[in-house]
């Protein structure tokens, strides 16, 4: 018998249907004679629509108010899934994040998780009853207010459970089979991935793959919690993701590229004939900071000729542009710099793979693909396994397919499925 966590995503509880559909799921698991605590996101696209109506009712909606408001879809699914399961003769009970010990800092809308502290779970557990944990939500720790740990975050709540209740696995449940090698949304053609280890999982996360929260990964990674990703409509296997999948007494290498990750929530700013002097890029980027905006890629060009200026651009999340822009326009005469640029209509594609560090020529391919497809690159970044570029929005999907295709990553088993979701 084995402890298993497993987290049921808004697509997968869309409608009644869906709920009960997965209460079967849930109560077959514990018929088999195994524990579950169970962490389920809101119905549908219905934090969506709470986030609508607070936006009607006001055009900044306090913080606090928004978290109360958003915590809401969790309960609603929660406590359907526990009358469907009800419905099968099992006995479920359903936590709220608070009630299940999860103990977060006071950033609302973007929480971190400081401790879990199970106690009521574990109970639950050791009476027989099947556990069933609202996603996404927490207490502060010091205003004892309800806080969210920001969007997808139910990922993260199922993993932190995991980890304070020593779980042998969670499992992941979502509108499509696995991790893939693309967004089956955009590329038919992406192929399922059978195996893939964190630190790739962290990159396609931080990258602008939606598959799996970001912070999600970083705690399966630091409490070694394995993660099972897979449909909850299908029986197909998922994807693993595993601490070290090939290191030493493994038979599988790592591939060269394992996946690409797209993101189209970016924006670019470039402040225009900075003067090229000491200290320039820290005040640019101290203000930056201190708007507490998050930054991604950063460009600095030589100076031109003798001009004795140069351009600066980065990158940063549109939904922070004005905050960032706002920031700097107050700098515009003490740093110096002529304009300020904004263009929200760029996408970034990232190419992904633990086998890149012992094999030369990545870019340079990627590059030739993009050029062959007519795709100009604006902004380039790398690490040890990725390669990042930026292009125009609307030739990142060619510019997925045609990386996808020139690495060889194409799956030859028909086209992957998508179960459900919206995509919204
Ligand atoms: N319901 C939240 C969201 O839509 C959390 C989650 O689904 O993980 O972002
Ligand atoms: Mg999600």
């Amino acid at each position: 018998m084995s402890l298993i966590v497993q987290k049921y995503g808004g697509s997968s509880v869309a409608d009644a249907e869906g709920v009960k559909r997965v209460a079967r799921r849930i109560v077959e698991t514990k018929r088999a004679g195994h524990d579950v605590c169970v962490v389920v996101s809101a119905m549908g696209d219905s934090t969506d629509d709470l986030i609508d109506l607070a936006n009607k009712v006001s055009p900044e909606p306090p913080a606090r108010e928004l978290d109360m408001l958003l915590t809401a879809g969790e309960r609603i699914s929660m406590a359907v899934l526990a009358m469907a399961i009800a419905d099968l003769g099992m006995e479920a009970r359903s936590f709220t994040g608070s009630q299940a010990g999860v103990i977060t800092d006071a950033e609302h809308g973007r929480a971190r998780i400081l401790d879990v502290t199970p106690g009521r779970i574990t109970q639950a557990l050791a009476d027989g009853h099947i556990a069933i944990v609202a996603g996404f939500q927490g207490v502060s720790q010091t205003t004892k207010d309800i806080t969210t740990l920001g969007r997808g975050g139910s990922d993260t709540t199922a993993t932190a459970l995991a980890a304070a209740l020593k779980a042998d696995v969670c499992e992941i449940y979502t509108d499509v089979d696995g991790v893939f090698t693309a967004d089956p949304r955009i590329l038919p053609a992406a192929r399922k991935l059978d195996v893939i280890s964190c630190e790739e999982m962290l990159d396609l996360a931080a990258n602008g793959s939606k598959i799996l929260h970001l912070r999600c990964v970083e705690y399966a990674r630091r409490y070694g919690i394995p993660l099972h990703v897979r449909s909850s409509w299908s029986r197909h296997p998922g994807t693993l993701i595993l601490d070290d999948p090939y290191g030493e007494g493994s038979d599988m290498e790592a591939p060269i590229i394992t996946g690409i990750a797209h993101d189209l929530s970016e924006a670019k700013i470039t402040a225009v004939g900075v003067p090229d002097e000491l200290g320039k890029a820290a005040d640019i980027f101290t203000a930056i900071a201190d708007a507490g905006v998050s930054i991604d890629m950063i460009v600095q060009n030589v100076s031109a000729g003798d001009t004795g200026r140069t351009d600066i651009s980065f990158t940063l999340p549109q939904a922070e542009g004005t905050k960032a822009l706002q920031a700097l326009q107050a700098l515009k005469s003490s740093i110096g710099f002529t304009e300020l640029l904004y263009n929200d209509k760029i996408g970034k594609l990232s190419l992904i793979g633990a086998g890149m560090r012992t094999t030369p020529g990545i870019s340079a391919k990627l590059f030739r693909a993009l050029a062959d497809a007519s795709i100009n690159i604006d902004l380039i970044s790398t690490s040890e396994i990725r390669v990042s570029v930026v292009t125009r929005s609307d030739q990142l999907e060619a510019a997925v397919r045609a990386a996808h295709t020139a690495f060889g990553l194409d799956s030859t088993e028909g086209e992957a499925i998508v179960y459900g979701g919206t995509g919204r």
